[in-house]
């Protein structure tokens, strides 16, 4: 079942011996670029975390014909919902949410900070690369990117998480597994990145009233090394704390 082609119907209701129909641009992959058959089965997730597995019935003129065979539980989702806030960085935005995809993130938040660069990223299109992301690592999730925000906004939005990790290349005192270790338990954990300019000592002041404020290691790393680095360790100490691995 694992190299089943995954294709995402967001909030169908899907049960075992329903039909389901893919339309728009799942269609179009599954019948012009994959050229699929009538009787091939394929994954379909609708966002409830579970894979469903389905047999091609048919084909209309602008949809596919499903019926689900199997529900199965996702394999690849961790524990904890974690969201990303990453300062918008100047053409690597593409990079840092095929990243976060990868790194099981349920939502990407770019926001702008004084020192942003870039300006208003092509929302459409990094949730077209968090779909194609989605489904070649397996998730049953597909991670939400967010319109741009201000950073008031992004502080208001980031009071609203049980934890927050503020990964501050300025820390000294504490590094991001001890403070992992402070959120340990958490359900939900927001990650807060800055983008290539870093933080004014202002923001940088507000940030860590509401957050664990964490160092990434003593070198200066480009803010789309930190977000990973950052993700990476989180998704191995979850998967961990979880047993899962
Ligand atoms: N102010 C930096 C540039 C910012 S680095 C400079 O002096 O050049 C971009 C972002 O990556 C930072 O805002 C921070 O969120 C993160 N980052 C980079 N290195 C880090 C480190 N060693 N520890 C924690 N966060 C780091």
């Amino acid at each position: 079942m694992s190299n089943y082609k995954r294709f995402f119907c967001v909030g169908a209701p899907l049960l075992r011996g329903s039909e389901a129909r893919l339309e728009g641009d799942e269609c179009y992959h599954l019948k012009k670029v994959l050229r699929m058959r009538a009787g091939e089965r394929l994954i379909l997730c609708n966002g409830d975390g579970k894979d469903y597995v389905c047999l091609i019935e048919g084909f209309a003129e602008d949809s596919v014909l499903l019926r689900v065979v199997e529900c199965c539980e996702n394999q690849t989702e961790t524990s904890i919902d974690v969201t990303l806030f990453q300062a918008v960085i100047k053409g690597k935005m593409d990079y840092v949410v095929q990243k976060a995809t990868e790194s099981g993130v349920r939502k990407i938040i770019p926001f702008e900070s004084r020192f942003t660069v870039a300006k208003g990223e092509n929302i459409v299109r990094l949730n077209k690369i968090v779909v194609e992301s989605g489904k070649q690592c397996g998730r049953a999730f597909i991670p939400e990117v967010t319109p741009t925000q201000s950073f008031d906004n992004a502080l208001v939005a980031l009071s609203e998480y049980e934890a927050v990790l503020f990964c501050n290349e300025r820390e000294r005192n504490m590094n991001l597994l001890k403070g992992l270790a402070q959120v340990r338990g958490c359900t939900s954990l927001a990650v807060v990145v800055g983008c290539e300019g870093g933080f004014t000592e202002d923001e940088e002041s507000k940030l860590k009233q509401i957050s664990v404020s964490v160092s990434l290691g003593r070198r200066i790393l480009r803010a789309d090394t930190a977000s990973v680095c950052a993700l990476s360790v989180i998704n191995a100490f979850f998967e961990a704390d979880s047993g899962a691995l």
